[in-house]
């Protein structure tokens, strides 16, 4: 029996959370605070109260650790739970963006790509669709995925996850800007200006996926507009919500790592620069309020 911890008692935390519950392991879902919220899953009626523990209360050291909290909360983060881990603890960061492992001094820790749908409102986590993840595959990996696999949660291992890391930045770059920015839903895509906007965008992360070494398809453009065309006009993306809540954005690890990666490559990426100015101030304007 192992033990695991699940930082980030939200809508992809509580998902992973459900999904181990199934297993022989002992589990923790670990929040800020010691409370019950309740789960339930859109797809079956599945409705369950779940116990959260803050990491200050966890005394033994974890074999595995999936960290599901927000870019911005990481700030501060590892030295809440680096008492849960030890040398071979292997840790997950099941977020969107990339770059974020460079901040989390741990051994072992691996970028997943979330694909897991799902949303939280107060102490209510409601799941929508997926139990995925996408992870590098080596020898940890290989054992993680058998050690869970009486879980629900699908590990899906990679030769190369960069590739999978990359396409869904470039999915996540367009639609989360215009929505942020525009503080409208996916109906937003309608509009031509935003439609070629979203094409800039996704040329100039194409260019610096390029220049990064990383070969995503040739049509892989098309292919983004096509998943865009195929949303409902009331979709909003994760950091529209976070926009409409005033909470903090994801910039640093999804615009504000392509910015930064253009830069290192020297490449010009006008329509990045300007979108990752305007986030960057609204980012700003929410963390010199709180
Ligand atoms: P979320 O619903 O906001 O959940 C994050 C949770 O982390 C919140 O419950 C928050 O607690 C908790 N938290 C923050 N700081 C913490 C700390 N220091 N210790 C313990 N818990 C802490 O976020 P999410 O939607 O699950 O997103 C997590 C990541 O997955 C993001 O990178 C997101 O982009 C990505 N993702 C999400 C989806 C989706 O459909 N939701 C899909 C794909 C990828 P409080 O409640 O106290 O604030």
């Amino acid at each position: 029996m192992k033990k695991i911890g699940i930082i980030g008692p939200g809508a992809v935390g509580s998902c992973i959370t459900v999904q181990l519950l199934a297993t022989e392991h002992k589990v923790y879902l670990i929040g800020r605070r010691n409370e019950h919220i309740t789960y339930q899953d859109a797809s079956n009626n599945l409705n369950i109260v779940l116990n959260v523990v803050k990491a200050s209360d966890i005394t033994e050291p974890l074999d595995i650790i999936f960290i599901a909290v927000k870019i911005p909360h990481l700030e501060g983060l590892y030295e809440q739970i680096k008492h849960l881990s030890q040398d071979t603890t292997i840790v997950i960061l099941a977020q969107n963006g990339y770059g974020q492992h460079l901040k989390l001094p741990f051994p072992h820790i691996y970028q997943a790509v979330t694909y897991i749908s799902g949303q939280k409102t107060a102490q209510h986590v409601i799941h929508f669709r997926d139990e995925i993840l996408h992870l590098q595959q080596d020898d940890n990996t290989i054992s993680l995925k058998k050690l869970l696999a009486s879980s629900g949660l699908s590990l899906v291992l990679h030769k190369n996850i960069e590739v999978e890391i990359w396409y869904k930045l470039l999915v996540n770059l367009a639609i989360n800007t215009v929505t942020a920015l525009g503080i409208q839903p996916a109906s937003i895509l309608k509009q031509p200006h935003i439609k070629s906007l979203c094409i800039s965008l996704l040329n100039e992360g194409y260019m610096i996926a390029k220049h990064s070494g990383i070969n995503l398809s040739d049509n892989v453009i098309e292919e983004i507009m096509t998943i865009y065309q195929g949303y409902p006009d009331d979709m909003g993306t994760s950091m529209y919500y976070d926009v409409l809540s005033n909470t903090p954005l994801e910039i640093d690890g999804i615009q504000g790592f392509l910015y930064r990666q253009a830069r290192k490559c020297k490449l010009t990426t006008p329509h990045l620069d300007t979108i990752y100015a305007l986030l960057l101030s609204r980012h700003h304007t929410f963390l010199n309020n709180s």
